[in-house]
């Protein structure tokens, strides 16, 4: 495996070291095509870290070449461009035949710590999975899920990243005429519980085997020598899910579509679509106005991702062989997320030790956030500047409670677990500020980015991005970026609609 060194290889655009490992599937797994260029189109913003994961030089975000490659008008050589294709269950009901219906494949790129980097275009056109679509994405969802895959890069949490979005005049029809975007996504692979499920729907065994032989070899090479490389594989994604699962539910993230096709094989977050992170705390919130039923609130997410792992075993039963090993593998994942989402929890507390009674703690402590529906990411943040020994010094925290006797008899109970572990107000405040941010993706924030830009002014995607790449650090100068949403947000609604 070749490894670049990001930091220093300032690699131009036109000698990127691309090629197609995906392609060395057999053809069934694909079709390859070519992009539909985006008429006279242009640089939206792009993101410097995503580009040294793949040593680019940021110089070379200026240039005509690197939108050009970027909006699918030069195919660069070595790259196979393809749409994948892959299944799933959407809404908890099977779908059928679905793939890249606007993504392409352009290739990967030797990355340092991974086999790969793919880089895919998204809206670069139609593809033969497009059905009703029509392969393009609007300059509005397009910048989401740009500045949201670079965020949660920030906060820690596995996740596709985002090299740019370019624009185009082209008006294309959502609920109005909007203009459209491609994005530019980065991961090591863009394979979906759906990949799989689509060879054991179609009872395609051969290809199932291979796909998982692919998956093992490429990603989880260690999982080779298991007495079974199968259920060693259902078992990893499975406790990578659940840890997933713990660091949305932690932060405040919500996917909004958790259908299998839109779970990764590698237990990242891809697919950014009607997401959301929680303000006012409703741990019923649901954040995809186009899912009336509630299956993807908040609250659903841990079951819905064990929900998601049963659907991946059933499709690779036929390799596992035994209907109880696939049952054992899958339940590592509630012991995964209570001991994932238990020490996040903690940390987010500052506690240090854990004790019998933490559980009641916690459960008092959303009970009384939901009560006043408290803004999340605020809580957590001012909850590191709490003094043991000085209550006074709770207003900014206290202020985000309408109900302040049940906030004072909540405190009263925190103030006396920190004493029982002799905990110090400096070096708690500094290890809490580590671990809960102050700056997430608030919708109110991308949309006055989304606004602006819709307007040809990008300057403010920039400095989002600047600000979300920098989440724990306190920033002064930013302060305004922390706020909690105007009156105008609680109007702001996400569809699927993209
Ligand atoms: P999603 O739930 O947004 O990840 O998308 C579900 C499926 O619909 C995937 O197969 C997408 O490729 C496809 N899709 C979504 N939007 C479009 C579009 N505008 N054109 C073509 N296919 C689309
Ligand atoms: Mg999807």
């Amino acid at each position: 495996m070749s490894a670049i060194d990001p930091t220093t290889a300032g690699r131009r655009i036109d000698t990127l070291p691309i090629r197609n490992s995906f392609a060395a599937l057999p053809p069934s797994f694909y079709t390859r095509l070519v992009p539909t260029p985006l008429p006279s189109p242009y640089l939206v913003c792009a993101s410097a870290s995503a580009a040294a994961l793949i040593g680019l030089d940021t110089a070379e975000f200026q240039t005509e070449r690197f939108v050009q490659v970027c909006t699918g008008s030069v195919t660069l050589p070595g790259s196979i461009p393809l749409a994948a294709v892959y299944s799933g269950h959407q809404f908890g009901v099977w779908a059928g035949q679905l793939g890249d219906g606007r993504a392409i494949l352009l290739g990967d790129v030797p990355a340092a710590g991974m086999p790969g980097m793919e880089l895919q275009l998204k809206g670069a056109g139609l593809t033969p999975y497009s059905r009703m679509g029509d392969g393009r994405a609007v300059l509005r969802s397009s910048i989401r899920e740009f500045l949201c895959s670079e965020a949660m890069a920030a906060l820690g949490i596995p996740t596709s990243r985002a090299l740019c979005v370019t624009g185009s005049d082209l008006h294309i029809m959502r609920e109005v005429p909007e203009t459209t975007a491609v994005t530019t996504r980065m991961a090591p692979s863009f394979l979906r519980f759906g990949s799989f499920e689509h060879w054991f729907y179609s009872d395609k065994q051969d290809q199932l085997k291979t796909l998982a032989d692919y998956v093992i070899d490429r990603f989880y090479p260690d999982l080779r020598d298991a007495s079974n490389p199968y259920l060693a594989l259902l078992r990893e994604v499975t406790c990578r899910t659940a840890h997933l699962m713990a660091q949305w539910q932690a932060v405040g993230f919500m996917h909004g579509v958790m259908n299998t096709d839109n779970m990764s094989v590698l237990g990242l977050t891809i697919d950014y679509g009607p997401f959301g992170f929680m303000e006012a705390f409703d741990s019923q919130h649901i954040c995809n106005h186009s899912d009336q039923q509630g299956r993807y609130a908040y609250s659903m997410q841990p079951q819905v991702g064990h929900w998601n792992c049963h659907a991946l075993a059933q499709a690779l039963l036929p390799l596992i062989g035994s209907v109880d090993d696939a049952k054992a593998a899958l339940e590592y994942y509630k012991g995964a997320f209570a001991e994932k989402f238990d020490g996040l929890l903690r940390a987010k507390l500052g506690l240090q030790s854990a004790q019998p009674e933490d559980d009641k703690l916690m459960d008092a402590m959303f009970a009384i956030m939901q009560g006043s529906h408290a803004d999340f990411t605020s809580f957590f943040r001012r909850l590191g500047d709490l003094q043991v020994d000085n209550p006074a010094a709770d207003e900014p925290l206290r202020d985000l409670f309408i109900d302040r006797p049940a906030f004072d008899a909540w405190a009263v109970q925190y103030r006396a677990r920190l004493k029982q572990e002799n905990s110090q107000d400096r070096p708690r405040r500094l290890a809490m500020h580590r671990v809960n941010p102050k700056y997430v993706l608030r919708n109110y924030l991308a949309q006055t980015a989304i606004e602006k830009a819709q307007n040809g002014d990008f300057s403010e995607i920039d400095r989002l991005l600047a600000v979300l790449e920098k989440p724990f650090d306190e920033q002064p100068e930013n302060h305004r970026y922390a706020e909690l949403p105007p009156d105008w947000a609680s109007q702001l609604e996400v569809s699927c609609s993209s």
